[in-house]
């Protein structure tokens, strides 16, 4: 079987597993879907002969394929869940050749792919192009991953090829707040640098991410009824709202780009007797970012200050951090994959990723972790594709980093 027809089929079955997440769930995985997935990949590595496998409870699927010299060691590392946009969770991935004309995903309900609208397709002439049947997302977010790391597997374990040790990790549930990859531990992946394949089109290349904090804000004001509320009652809801009126009314993601932080109030529930506010942190900036953490305490310092009989409290943690944050210690697994994009021919475009990946969860636990391309575009989108030679790319790319590793 050629590399080409595998990752076909590959996909193709992987895409036919139902396996969206489900945000409202608390235990990993949040659906069958993902672990009957993680079952399939490893009767599949053990076929193809990658028999040192842990698949836990909660869906985490760690693969070590043993290194035959002495080179250090690399993981790699995808999702097993698909998006929830609200559309069917069930996907019929099917491949069209693009001719460069509008194309039906359902000629029955009449949804059209037009061109116009999604113009870089035009890139892809002449291509065989994974495309969904109008009714979901492909999911090529993240099962091109997926399918790329199998195919991985199966490279290092029919050809002649040196390496060390390459570790291959499945996660549940990324689309819901990165949770698989917070559950990892990663003591049982012993490398020095990791990469997730979960970007978007052939060429780019993410390894800046946000560093991000939560605070959850709780106000507890003074309740009575309004006929006898002078001098008594403590409204939370007016002492919320002039927290909110400390804060920057355009240092919001609204009012930024690039590499600008910001702050994101994103629930405020409120009572009589209380109110709770949700609050984002966001920077690129390492520095900015903990002066922004000082920012809330202060401001919530002030307006405690000022309302000296109510009880606010302020829980604030860091959900994941900046992958470049480790840059100016370990330039090689940026470097490597430059080193690789050129040796393949293909142009990288490298920008800040204005939000959170996996490897941002793994940065935040020490170990660097940059995103490659699947090939994909569209992603959590019923107009999600994936051109067939892309996906053949991404893997060409992900065997390219590891040889680039035995010869460094
Ligand atoms: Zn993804």
């Amino acid at each position: 079987m050629t590399q080409r027809d595998f990752l076909k089929d590959a996909f193709i079955r992987y895409t036919g597993i139902t396996s969206q997440s489900d945000r409202y769930q608390t235990y990993l995985p949040t659906t069958e879907g993902q672990m009957e997935l993680a079952i399939l990949l490893k009767d599949e590595l053990h076929s193809l002969g990658v028999t040192d496998t842990e698949l836990q409870e909660d869906a985490i699927l760690i693969a070590k394929i043993s290194g035959n010299a002495n080179i250090p060691a690399v993981s790699f590392m995808s999702h097993l869940d698909t998006v929830d946009i609200g559309a069917s969770p069930d996907v019929n991935a099917h491949l069209i050749k693009f001719t460069g004309e509008d194309f039906y995903l359902d000629k029955d309900k009449k949804v059209l792919f037009k061109v116009e609208d999604y113009p870089q397709i035009k890139n892809y002439l002449g291509d065989d192009i994974f495309v969904t049947d109008g009714t979901s997302v492909l999911g090529a977010d993240d099962k091109a991953g997926v399918t790329v790391m199998m195919g991985i597997a199966r490279h290092l374990t029919q050809n002649n090829v040196e390496h060390g040790d390459v570790y291959l990790v499945f996660v549940p549930d990324e689309e819901i707040g990165l949770r698989g990859a917070k559950a990892l531990d990663i003591s049982k992946v012993p490398v020095e640098f990791s990469y997730t394949i979960d970007g978007s089109y052939i060429g780019s290349f993410n390894y800046e991410t946000f560093n991000a904090a939560e605070a959850i804000i709780t106000i507890e004001g003074v309740s009575i009824h309004p006929g006898r509320a002078k001098n008594v009652l403590l409204n939370p809801l007016l002492i919320a709202q002039d927290l909110v009126a400390q804060f920057d009314i355009l240092d919001t993601p609204e009012n930024s780009e690039n590499h600008e932080g910001f702050f994101y109030f994103i629930e405020m529930k409120v009572n009589p007797s209380g109110a709770v506010l949700d609050l984002l942190v966001r920077d690129f900036d390492l520095k900015k970012f903990e002066e922004r953490k000082v920012f809330v305490k202060k401001a919530i310092a002030d307006i405690q200050q000022k309302y000296p009989r109510a009880k606010i409290n302020l829980e604030m943690e860091d959900v994941y951090a900046n992958i470049s944050n480790f840059l100016s210690q370990n330039k090689k697994p940026i470097s490597i994959v430059e080193k690789a994009m050129e040796n393949l021919g293909i142009p990288m475009v490298s920008g800040p990723l204005r939000g959170g990946t996996d490897g941002s969860v793994l940065s935040a636990k020490g170990r660097m972790t940059p995103n490659i391309f699947t090939g994909s575009h569209n992603v959590h989108s019923i107009y999600e594709y994936l051109p067939l030679t892309s996906l053949e790319k991404s893997l060409e790319h992900a065997l390219e980093i590891i040889k680039l590793i035995a010869t460094e």
